[in-house]
């Protein structure tokens, strides 16, 4: 990638990790970074603006937006599509700006194929409980919807790999450090790979047994 450009920042995680709060904060504290809004076919949840978090968009929209090849990727998830806007990451890229996007594993890996020098990062919970935990507290999923959630974070656990850095939320401040030391220096990436991609299968179980105890 050309130094003057910004850097593609792709993070990725459980549902309920945290992204959300760590992305707003490092954008808070730094400046030179810009967040990716992507189009979803999701439903709004409170406190939700159209533009801010999502452009909310109708499935007609979506496709053809697909078909007029107006995402960088684009996924479904939870029964629903979300896509990345290609304009509006390549015209920040181009600014000098870091842009970042929240997205899921499969999006994930169509971007790695497309910018193979993107800062691929997984964001991993502590624990598993305290991504139930924070599933349920956030009080905007039914039981069956959180479900459907653990249900792909179990699955996604097995993609970790596919990223460049693995990074555990459990300290907002020292989240939004490390992701910001691995921007400065993405040599520093590898460390982090290997310091936390043994936790993964530990939780990963966690998860399969709660989902039995939730099923039962
Ligand atoms: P939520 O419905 O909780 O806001 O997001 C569900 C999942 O969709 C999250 O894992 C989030 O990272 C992912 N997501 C959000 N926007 C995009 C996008 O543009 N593309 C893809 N592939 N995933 C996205």
């Amino acid at each position: 990638m050309n130094e003057t450009k910004g850097k593609l920042i792709v993070i990725s995680g459980f549902s309920g990790v945290g992204k959300g709060t760590v992305i707003r904060r490092l954008m808070e504290k730094y400046d030179g970074f810009a967040f990716s809004v992507s189009g979803t076919t999701r439903y709004r949840r409170e406190g939700e603006t159209d533009g801010v978090e999502y452009f909310f968009m109708t499935k007609e929209e979506f496709e053809a937006g697909i078909a007029a090849g107006r995402f960088l990727e684009y996924a479904r998830y939870s029964d629903n599509y979300y896509g990345t806007p290609a304009d509006y990451v390549f015209g920040k890229l181009e600014q000098g700006i870091h842009i970042i996007l929240d997205i899921e594993v499969q999006g994930a890996l169509q971007v790695r194929d497309k910018c193979p020098e993107a800062l691929m990062i997984f964001l991993i919970p502590p624990d598993a409980q305290t991504l139930v935990n924070r599933l349920t507290g956030r009080g905007s999923e039914t039981e069956e919807q959180i479900t459907m959630r653990l249900t792909q974070a179990v699955r996604e656990a097995d993609t970790a790999p596919e990223y460049k850095a693995i990074i555990v939320n459990d300290d907002l401040e020292r989240t939004v450090e490390e992701i910001y030391s691995l921007v400065q220096n993405p040599e520093g990436m590898k460390k982090f790979y290997d310091a936390n991609a043994g936790k993964i299968s530990g939780i990963k179980q966690d998860l399969m047994e709660i989902l039995r105890t939730r099923e039962a």
